[in-house]
């Protein structure tokens, strides 16, 4: 199709200017729309402690303390230009929620308008949680449910233009307390974690630590393409990706993306995108052209997980948002063209200490690598045991299209160590004179490890787990994905481990052995049993996944075959045992997962349908309409026409195949209406349907490389990739 695209020439970014028309530097104005409690003047220090204290100790504040920083906000709010504040939580959508109120109030004593957020507004919302995403959880005369503000998250200003909302981050949760979001948990397993941490750090000697967070730091993919073909493409606007498209003639076979300098509006968007995001208190980092062709990243500074999850949110909806004022829209789905990269997420997972100790960061000293090596163990085994819960946590049709697609990570869960680590396992659990005493370890253990970023090579992008010199890196992540759900799977799983080596490791310092001996022998255990799940090689290969399979690895494939195990009441039970979720709350999450799943896929395939009716046979016909008349016409006078004859008969063919196929696409949908049993639907969408949405697909692109490109209803992979 040739459609101008929606490029605005010279638009660029212009960055603020201080009064002497300098420049203003990133920290004059970083976090200038957020509110830390911490920082704000408003508040007394004493007012600061006390709810410094209560956060530590995960306790509430009280009225008062919340009446001074609900005044505080408020001044701060409406002095930059807000008019409404507005509870923003994490319903299981996925996405966020926010439900604006307006500031605006009356001081009934005067009957005159005034601006004010209550202690208890700040504290508590009641949105009608009826609409949201429940699973089945709560009947429909219980629908009340409660926003309860997440202190530990800053507030901050959203909104474009004259007018700003004040954004107070909140938990989402049921009339019984059941949570009904994405925040709520990973909070719970957060604190859990960090507690048996505390208690991990005591055992080895470091009594001093008195607090440990979970840090993380998500990359971000995603795509741009030009708004003008966005909209001409139902597919993208209905599903986030294309459901067909012919590749184009060069992707990204010559690598020449992946870094490459990046496209001048493109750095306007990046431009803006960081501004907005520094304002928001965000710390972008990195920004870089990915593999793909129109592909991105964006990676911020790791922090503590949950205001990093939350952050995360938020540069997701910013990426969305400045690319519409640079007339682009993002694509954050994880697979929106086929034959090229799709986007994920890296989520960067370690734990810190008060007292800054890093626990996967390995030390020089011998005894610093102990627990360093004992530590990765326990989360190596964490990731074995947990493997199939992992898998599910980053489970959903979109992200189905990458893993296993020979540019992601397979949905095989395994953990990549690099060689040197694999070698010090190896020697450990071979019980190759490991003790502390013998020079072997050391020699093996300090040197070796004080060189391991070397080690990383590029292999471990293969790996959907792997380590990458001072945190663990889960790779398998969907772009489009709330880290939130993985992050709280990956720190119940390895709560659940670390409670166990501190339940040994206390029971061998009662024995009277040393503590490196004990973080050894915890080593050796863990290890032992979860050699299986260490792998290094190539992920992408074949042999792998034959490998797999005789190691038993479980390979779920596709959401359809993942869901399960969050009602698998024996694989989700050290969840339930340590707190992060209720057995209903599990059962929730698979209700409205698999729901989301079943939904998602009947819109793309509706979508499908519809494109090739109302687009595609349309635009094949006319083509037939005008190759059958040139023959007609050729042979009234007697002139050859067989190259017509021959395109006519390829055009003929895919056509017949589209029709046939859709056909069959659309009375396998009408016969899933009957099914009731939600998991059967899931599997015959994933395994018989997904399979004739494919072949559809398949002879969409034959018919687009044949037909002329003026008769084409759709821009193309090469219009939206390469002109931006
Ligand atoms: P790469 O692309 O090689 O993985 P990047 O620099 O793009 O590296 O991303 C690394 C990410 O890991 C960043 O978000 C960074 O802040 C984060 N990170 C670094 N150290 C830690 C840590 N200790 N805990 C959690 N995340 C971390
Ligand atoms: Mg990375």
């Amino acid at each position: 199709m040739s459609v101008p695209n929606n490029l605005i020439e010279g638009l660029n970014f212009l960055r603020p200017r201080d009064k002497s028309g300098k420049h203003q530097k990133v920290t004059d104005y970083y976090g200038e729309n957020t509110f830390d409690i911490q920082t704000a003047e408003e508040i007394p220090d004493s007012i600061k402690e006390e709810i410094n204290e209560a956060i530590h100790s995960n306790s509430h504040i009280s009225k008062a303390q919340a009446e001074i920083v609900a005044k505080a906000v408020t001044k701060w709010a409406l002095d930059k230009g807000a008019t409404h504040f507005c509870h923003w939580f994490q319903p299981l959508t996925g996405s966020t929620a926010e439900k604006h109120d307006a500031f605006l109030d009356f001081d009934y004593s005067t009957g005159r308008p005034i601006e004010k957020l209550s202690a208890s507004q700040l504290i508590q919302g009641e949105p009608d949680a009826s609409s949201f995403p429940n699973g089945g959880s709560r009947s429909t005369f219980e629908a009340r449910g409660y926003t309860a503000w997440d202190l530990t998250s800053p507030m901050f200003l959203i909104g474009t233009g004259e007018s700003k909302t004040l954004c107070i981050p909140t938990a989402f949760v049921s009339y019984h307390g059941e949570a009904l979001d994405i925040k709520t948990p990973l909070l719970r397993s957060v604190s859990t974690l960090g507690e048996s941490a505390k208690k991990f750090f005591h055992l080895t000697g470091e009594t001093n630590v008195d607090r440990v967070i979970v840090t993380c730091g998500a990359e971000q993919e995603y795509f741009l393409v030009d708004k003008s073909y966005y909209n001409l493409r139902e597919d993208l606007v209905m599903t986030g990706r294309t459901l067909f498209g012919a590749p184009s003639t060069k992707n990204q076979q010559l690598d020449d993306h992946y870094f490459g300098a990046i496209n001048e509006r493109v750095l306007a968007f990046m431009e803006e995108l960081d501004y907005e995001l520094h304002k928001l208190g965000i710390p972008a980092k990195t920004r870089h052209n990915e593999v793909a062709p129109g592909q991105f990243e964006l990676a911020q500074i790791f922090r503590d997980a949950n205001v990093s999850a939350d952050n995360n949110h938020m540069v997701m909806a910013t990426i969305e948002n400045v690319a519409i004022r640079h007339g682009f829209v993002a694509l954050l789905h994880e697979k929106p063209f086929a034959g090229i990269n799709g986007s994920g997420k890296h989520l960067n997972w370690s734990l810190a200490s008060d007292t800054g100790i890093n626990l996967l960061d390995p030390g020089s000293e011998p005894h610093q690598n102990y627990r360093f090596l004992a530590f990765t163990s326990v989360v190596i085994a964490a990731v074995h045991r947990h493997a199939k819960l992992l898998r599910a946590s980053i489970a959903s049709h979109s992200n189905d299209h990458r893993l296993g697609a020979n540019e992601a990570p397979p949905s095989i869960i395994s953990v990549f160590t690099g060689s040197t680590i694999e070698r010090i396992f190896k020697a450990i659990k071979e019980g190759e004179e490991f003790s502390p005493e013998s020079q072997t370890i050391l020699d093996l253990g300090a040197g070796a490890l004080a060189k391991l970023p070397k080690d990383n090579t590029d292999r471990n992008r293969t790996s959907p787990f792997a380590f990458t010199g001072n945190k663990f890196e889960f790779r398998a992540c969907g772009s489009d994905q709330s880290i939130g759900f993985p992050l709280t799977i990956l720190n119940g799983a390895v709560t659940a481990v670390l409670d166990e080596a501190n339940n040994l490791l206390e029971a061998k310092i009662r024995d009277g052995v040393s503590i490196d001996q004990a973080l050894l022998d915890i080593c050796h255990t863990f290890i032992n049993e979860s050699w299986d799940i260490i792998f290094n090689g190539d992920g992408y290969s074949q042999a792998w996944l034959e490998e797999a399979q005789k190691r038993g690895l479980p390979n779920l494939k596709t959401t359809a075959d993942s869901l399960n195990v969050l009602v698998d009441r024996e694989e989700t039970a050290f969840l339930t045992k340590h707190g992060i979720y209720r057995e209903s709350e599990l059962d929730t999450r698979y209700n409205v997962l698999l729901e989301t799943y079943i939904t998602k896929r009947n819109i793309e395939f509706n979508t499908l349908s519809n494109m090739v009716n109302q687009l595609v046979i349309p635009a094949a016909l006319n083509y037939k309409a005008k190759l059958t008349s040139s023959i007609a016409a050729s042979k009234a006078i007697k002139v050859e026409a067989s190259v017509e004859i021959e395109i006519l008969k390829d055009l003929q063919f895919s056509l017949e195949a589209v029709f046939e196929q859709n056909r069959n696409l659309k009375n396998a949908l009408a016969g899933l209406a009957d099914v009731h049993d939600e998991e059967k639907v899931a599997h015959s969408l994933a395994y018989d349907l997904m399979p004739i949405s494919e072949m559809i697909a398949d002879h969409c692109g034959r018919l687009e490389s044949i037909i002329p490109d003026d008769l084409w209803p759709v821009p193309t992979y090469f219009e939206m990739l390469f002109l931006i």
